[in-house]
């Protein structure tokens, strides 16, 4: 081994069983427990060196660069944050146990090893980039808005797993040799499927080998070029083949990942590089246009309100966030071919949903336009260029048996509000909306359907440990709280759950 090699690590840039994508060399990262989200894998840190796929030193270094790269990714797009839920550091555990699956829990990633039971070859759900950065997203996301954490709705839910997906395929876009793959593949049409599209290969076919062809998708876990188009969640089933929608979220989900997906090849399109006989500057075109959608995600997911209708005010945000007109009306097209528009209102995203104004200033007088009492908690969180904006959660209390262990509990309706503070520190816009009936009852549809699937743990539940709940297939859980209300918790949010 020479001098160069033995400082260089091997990894998968790509998922493991993408095609035509072997292990290749790569730097260790350094420095990954620095600021802005920091990160350490557990376990004893391998000398730097080109190890063998299937080693517990391969697994590690495969963890910490594709960490490195999420962490890159969200570095630039959104440089104001970086602290986890658990702190500065957030650990990765490489092999938590047996399964075919990966998660989150506010402490920690959790992966783990299976077996593909057709080929007998090992897969670690770590050695996937896709689901390791998808992990990484959702502690990213968990990290800006921790009122999506509970948050009892079905497109909030949805949408977790939708900035998971496109933080995998904004992370492998930033690569360049996975940007050129993608277009050779396609041969320039990238509305066309491709190994940055298609996420957790590898874990897709094991899932496939284990549970049959309706459990994932012939050739990934899911892809963001796919055929669906927004139907109010709650018209959809329970569950689904991998090919059909359904309610739950890593279906759901597809809607949006697909939507800007979309975005992305119409941004791609209209740079006039894109038709260049150069595939160095095809490839830099495609870049640029995944920063783009990079900055309107980071934008839009620090803006809009955790509400039932979520996906469009999200699109409406992704609009206002695109940076310019022609920008703006490529994401305008996507999310309309989506149905992403305003149902029966103006088709102008930008015009529709903007919430009522308020006249004036103050916190008072959003307390008295959600009519609040003083003692009521307004949560605060930071929003961009200096504004504010937060939430006041309101008990909604379930009764029924159709709520299962949640009979009697409360889960947590917000009424939102922003305001927006000019330099000159006066205030230029406010808005508040009070969460509605339909609100409440996606709230309520929400847990019932938690309920059908034996998702809730019940407060009698001996340990509300997340490593517990997940082996127990619970991702939610009931605790009396301080105040003496009995409220619906999240657990932990899984990468490629059935
Ligand atoms: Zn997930």
């Amino acid at each position: 081994m020479d001098e160069a090699s033995r400082a260089r690590i091997r990894i998968f840039l790509n998922d493991p069983a993408a095609r035509g994508q072997p292990a290749v060399p790569s730097q260790p990262p350094l420095d990954t427990e620095r600021h802005p989200w920091g990160f350490r894998v557990e376990g004893e840190r391998p000398e730097p060196r080109p190890y063998d796929p299937d080693t517990p030193e391969f697994l590690y270094w495969q963890i910490a660069s594709a960490l490195a790269r999420g962490r890159a990714l969200w570095t630039r797009f959104l440089p104001e944050a970086g602290t986890w839920i658990v702190g500065p550091v957030l650990p990765s555990i490489p092999v938590e146990g047996e399964g075919l699956n990966a998660y989150y829990d506010r402490k920690a990633l959790h992966f783990f090893r299976g077996e593909d039971t057709t080929t007998g070859a090992v897969v670690h759900s770590g050695d996937s980039p896709d689901i390791v950065v998808h992990e990484q997203g959702h502690a990213v996301l968990d990290a800006i808005r921790p009122d999506f954490w509970d948050a009892p709705h079905f497109e909030v839910a949805a949408f977790h797993e939708a900035f998971g997906d496109f933080s995998s395929i904004l992370a492998a876009l930033a690569e360049p040799d996975l940007a050129r793959a993608a277009l050779e593949e396609t041969k320039g049409a990238l509305d066309h499927s491709n190994l940055v599209s298609r996420l957790a290969e590898e874990l897709a076919a094991a899932i496939v080998s284990r549970y049959g062809p309706e459990a994932a998708l012939p050739d990934s876990l899911r892809d963001a070029v796919n055929p669906f188009r927004y139907r109010a969640p709650r018209s959809l089933p329970d569950e689904a083949p991998a090919d059909a929608l359904s309610r739950a979220p890593h279906s759901f989900c597809r809607v949006l990942t697909g939507a800007c997906w979309d975005a992305l090849v119409r941004l791609y399109s209209t740079n006039p590089a894109a038709r260049s006989d150069e595939t160095e500057s095809r490839a830099a075109a495609l870049r640029e246009a995944a920063d783009v959608l990079a900055g309107a995600i980071a934008g839009a997911s620090e803006e809009a309100a955790s509400v039932a209708g979520f996906f469009r005010r999200f699109a409406a945000a992704l609009v206002r966030e695109a940076g310019g007109e022609e920008n703006a009306a490529a994401f305008t097209e996507a999310l309309e071919s989506r149905g992403l528009a305003t149902a029966g209102g103006p088709t102008d995203l930008r015009a529709a949903l903007e919430p009522e104004a308020l006249a004036t200033r103050t916190l008072d007088a959003i307390r008295e336009r959600l009519g609040m009492s003083l003692e009521d908690e307004i949560l605060v969180r930071p929003a961009r260029n200096g504004s504010l904006a937060g939430r006041r959660a309101r008990d909604l209390f379930l009764s029924g048996s159709e709520y299962g262990p949640a009979d009697g509990a409360a889960v947590e309706i917000s009424d939102s509000f922003s305001i927006a503070v000019a330099e000159s520190g006066f205030v230029t816009a406010s808005r508040v909306e009070r969460a509605g009936t339909d609100d409440e009852e996606d709230a309520r549809e929400f847990v019932r359907t938690l309920a059908r699937r034996g998702r809730i743990a019940g407060d009698d539940a001996p340990s509300v440990d997340a490593p517990v709940l997940y082996r127990e297939g619970k991702s939610h859980f009931v605790a009396r709280e301080r105040d003496g209300v009995r409220r619906v918790r999240r657990s932990w949010i899984s990468g490629g759950e059935r």
